[in-house]
């Protein structure tokens, strides 16, 4: 299985390559060369599995040899040991024929967790194999953060240094990445917002001497084992409601895009997707460009569902790579418009492959809010704020006989602000994470300047 850049100009690497990469060289993002089928049969066969056979069966095929069966089997089996759900992403029933899938039961609350379990488990052992230790550095608006520092916490063969702009994330998830008391585990607040922790980030991966010095790498949404590990569910929830008898619809409330790209290559493998819908919040520029084909950055206006705040969507590149019929050239064209003056207009071939590929929705605060106090009197439910824009926009589109999914990306109790202000009553971390406010936070604040940065870095992982 090799793996290809959008842009058409970087080698072709293997599984493991393209994971330990991240970002290609020329600035585009892999994806698989060809997408393995499954064949219906296969698919019906996945039906009374474990989650972790599942999940084995569907992404044995894109990780070529780069992992043995055993051993890749083992790999999952501790990725998703710490869930707290034996059914990994349990399905439960919102209204009629509205199903909602759960996919916040890991340790930190968060979709994300599916991906970066593994991906830690995977760097892990490719790592140890060769024989080599990595520097990840990740920028984080609060999720992915957390999700990265509990997935690599205690592992030999990677440091993790995380930036998260200083007094702008919650509580929870400020938190979940102080608290951590391995060796290996860097919290770094910086003084100043969002924009600029992945600007800095960008900045340590173009200066080239530092990134091979600290042998950097990034486990930021780009990945593409990440995107792989969140193709599974697609398959363990649409089985679960008949298929591939039956087609089965999907609402993701969706940021940069790699939740949804992840249901569009379960699509392209063979799994009977009816409608894949992208819920957007306020910050809705995919909802612009599928309805008037201009894709045009905004700026970012916060809302209570900060993990959807996006201004680009990054693993978007992807889906155009599709719809411009895999031509690298016309894709780089695009991002380097994007780049030179904040926008591009797609083209009229590839606007509507996108719209045979995707509907889209977006709600705004009022409506989020107004879902949340709703679900939470009428459907026993309580949603957290993305997972309320999903279900928002999948009732908008009309749930008819196919069966929709609205995926619930995190815990309510993430976003305890927000949902006590819609239902009234604050929602309460699960048992096993309740010592969360206990313990002892340990953080380095840093000023948001490169050298400063790259300093504290090679410092730290000087052995
Ligand atoms: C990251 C995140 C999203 C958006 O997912 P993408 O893959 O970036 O589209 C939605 N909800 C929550 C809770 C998240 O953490």
């Amino acid at each position: 299985m090799r793996y290809i850049s959008t842009r058409g100009q970087a080698p072709d690497l293997t599984f493991s390559e393209a994971m330990l990469t991240g970002l290609a060289r020329d600035g585009g993002l892999y994806v698989p060369a060809e997408v393995p089928q499954m064949p219906a049969g296969e698919i019906a066969a996945l039906a009374g599995l474990s989650y972790e056979e599942a999940a084995f069966r569907v992404m044995r095929p894109f990780v070529g040899d780069s992992f043995a069966d055993a051993e890749f089997a083992e790999i999952i089996a501790r990725a998703y040991q710490g869930f707290g759900h034996d059914a990994r992403a349990p399905l439960c029933q919102l209204g009629p024929n509205h199903f909602l899938l759960e996919l916040f039961h890991g340790p930190t609350l968060a979709f994300k967790d599916f991906a970066m379990q593994l991906i830690g488990q995977l760097f892990e052992a490719e790592l140890t194999r060769r024989g080599e230790r990595v520097t990840i550095v990740g920028a984080t608006s609060g999720d992915t953060g957390s999700a990265a520092i509990e997935a690599f916490r205690g592992l030999a063969a990677v440091d993790v240094f995380i930036l998260f702009p200083d007094g702008r994330v919650s509580e929870v998830q400020r938190r979940q990445m102080t608290t951590p008391t391995e060796a290996n585990v860097h919290a770094l607040a910086l003084a100043g917002d969002f924009d600029d922790c992945q600007a800095r980030l960008k900045d340590m991966f173009n200066d080239f001497e530092f990134r091979d010095a600290v042998r950097l790498a990034g486990v930021n949404s780009i990945n593409w084992a990440r995107v792989l590990a969140q193709v599974v569910y697609y398959f363990t929830a649409a089985v679960s409601l008949g298929a591939p008898h039956r087609a089965v619809s999907f609402t993701v409330p969706t940021g940069n895009f790699g939740d949804i790209f992840a249901g569009h290559i379960a699509r392209r493998m063979g799994l009977p997707i009816e409608k894949l819908v992208i819920a957007t919040n306020q910050n809705d520029i995919l909802h612009r460009c599928l309805t008037g084909g201009a894709y045009r950055t905004e700026g970012v206006t916060p809302s209570i569902s900060p993990s959807m705040d996006i201004q680009v969507s990054s693993n978007f590149e992807r889906a155009l790579f599709d719809v411009y019929d895999r031509d690298g050239r016309a894709v780089a064209q695009l991002m380097d418009e994007l780049k030179a003056k904040g926008g591009f207009d797609v083209s009229q071939g590839a606007l509507g492959r996108l719209r045979e590929l995707f509907a889209s929705g977006r709600a705004s605060e009022e409506e989020t809010r107004a879902i949340i106090a709703r679900a939470a009197r009428r459907m026993g439910r309580t949603l957290c704020p993305h997972s309320a824009v999903g279900v928002k926009v999948a009732e908008e589109q009309g749930i008819g006989a196919t069966p929709m999914v609205t995926l619930a990306t995190a815990h309510p109790a993430k976003f305890p602000d927000a949902v006590e202000a819609a239902t009234g009553h604050r929602p309460a971390l699960p048992d096993r994470m309740a010592d969360l406010f206990d313990l002892p936070e340990r953080v380095t604040k840093v000023p948001n300047t490169l050298t400063s940065l790259e300093a504290l870095i090679r410092e730290r992982t000087q052995t």
